[in-house]
């Protein structure tokens, strides 16, 4: 099994000068802690579907960045569109033209899109479009998912959260995914107040099964925001290009007002855009939304090349079909040691967990743990993707790592046997 004295040496260099050393999924301020020590803290290089730690442990990635990796760390053709714009500049007082590019690409790709706005994290796009729905409705309030994630920025904290003002997120209201007769009493108990409905295309909650909506969920969701005047957002940030490339909307068979993109974009390039239908240019229009680097010619080669590629290669197709693989083979593997492993979500995004009758969890995490020990990095708690750069090789190192790390499992923990 992998030891990671290096990473631990230099967490503790960071703690001086980093608050919490690491900070975000690496386990806000416990990263040493993190389940069992099990996951490498610095990385030194990537490519492909790998990552290889500062001491030297290969790891084939399952977290994909949590979203940006589609077509493979380092892809050469879009790392060399970037290269290419590098060379002519960047960060520029005038704007290169490859904005354009970027957007007509965005605008043919994307079902909803008749136009896109450029940022950098999905948390500016998010913002935005929760903007653009109050000026364009003139209403106050967001229907929003109670698991829903959408960044950082103040208004979409949950409550309680250290520094964020109760009146900073009085006008959310909060519904359960997939609960349709929930957000329709919600829109009648406000009548003419409720500016737009903010969700995720389905439910990728953290530390439980994923849900996906049903069948005429989406369908009535729209008519409901047709009826209403209400402005339907998808925040893709994450499910974005994953399931369909015109747009997760476009996928469940609806056609959304404001579609939230980032992550896969491009590729890692830091890269966020808002697409949106027609009636709603005039509201964005209206808004000073800016930031220095929004319009940095790099990342928008990047994501131009990304756009190009993931559509010539089927990238939607290619990481559907491995996911498909990699479920059903984890499935192979644990029927035939006899535990139930739950796997939620869409293969390209999906969700895997160990149960054991006591819902505890604990046998879920040390079985992971062990996994990501041999190489194999998949979150405790996260929603997984998959990457266009991901082999059948890797797939089966894949299940030989889970047989043997689930016979261990198993050994400590017989209560999950079936
Ligand atoms: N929306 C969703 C659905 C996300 O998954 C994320 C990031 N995990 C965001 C918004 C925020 O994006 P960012 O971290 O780039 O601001």
């Amino acid at each position: 099994a992998y030891r990671y004295d290096k990473s631990f040496e230099l967490y503790d260099r960071a703690n001086e000068v980093v608050p919490c050393g690491l900070y975000g999924h690496l386990g806000v301020g416990r990263a040493r802690l993190n389940p069992m020590g099990c996951y490498p803290l610095f990385s030194d290089h990537a490519e492909g579907t790998y990552i290889w730690d500062v001491d030297g442990n290969r790891f084939i990635d399952y977290a994909c960045a949590y979203g940006p990796n589609a077509l493979g760390y380092q892809d050469p053709d879009v790392d060399a569109a970037a290269l290419r714009q590098r060379e002519k500049g960047n960060c520029t007082t005038v704007v290169s033209p490859v904005m354009i590019e970027c957007a007509e690409k965005l605008v043919e790709t994307l079902n909803c899109a008749d136009w896109a706005f450029f940022a950098k994290n999905g948390g500016d796009v998010t913002t935005l479009a929760v903007m653009t729905a109050r000026h364009a409705t003139g209403r106050k309030k967001i229907i929003m998912m109670e698991h829903g994630y959408h960044g950082v920025y103040q208004w979409c904290q949950k409550p309680g959260t250290p520094g964020v003002l109760d009146e900073e997120i009085c006008n959310n209201l909060y519904v359960p995914f997939n609960d349709f007769d929930a957000i329709e009493k919600m829109v009648k108990d406000h009548p003419g107040e409720i500016a737009g409905i903010l969700s995720m295309p389905y439910d990728h909650i953290s530390h439980y099964d994923n849900v996906l909506p049903k069948e005429d969920y989406w369908p009535k969701v729209r008519k409901l925001c047709d009826d209403h005047g209400i402005v339907l957002i998808i925040d893709d940030v994450r499910a974005g290009f994953r399931m369909d490339l015109a747009g997760s909307d476009h996928y469940f068979g609806i056609k959304a007002d404001l579609l939230t993109l980032g992550k896969a974009i491009a590729n890692g390039w830091n890269m966020a855009a808002l697409v949106g239908r027609k009636e709603m240019r005039d509201a964005v229009e209206d808004m000073n939304y800016t930031g220095s680097y929004w319009l940095s010619a790099v990342p928008l080669a990047a994501s131009v090349a990304t756009l190009t590629k993931m559509k010539e290669i089927d990238a939607t197709g290619i990481m559907r079909k491995t996911g498909e693989k990699l479920i059903s083979g984890l499935k192979q593997v644990a029927d035939a040691n006899k535990v139930n492993l739950s796997t939620t979500g869409l293969p390209s995004l999906f969700k895997i967990i160990l149960k054991d009758p006591d819902e505890s969890m604990i046998p879920h995490q040390e079985w992971i743990g062990e996994m990501v020990r041999r190489g194999v990095y998949i979150s405790h708690f996260h929603n997984m993707f998959t990457n266009t750069a991901m082999t059948d090789q890797d797939l089966q190192y894949t299940f030989d790592n889970a047989d043997e790390t689930l016979k261990m499992i198993i050994k400590k923990y017989p209560q999950i046997l079936l």
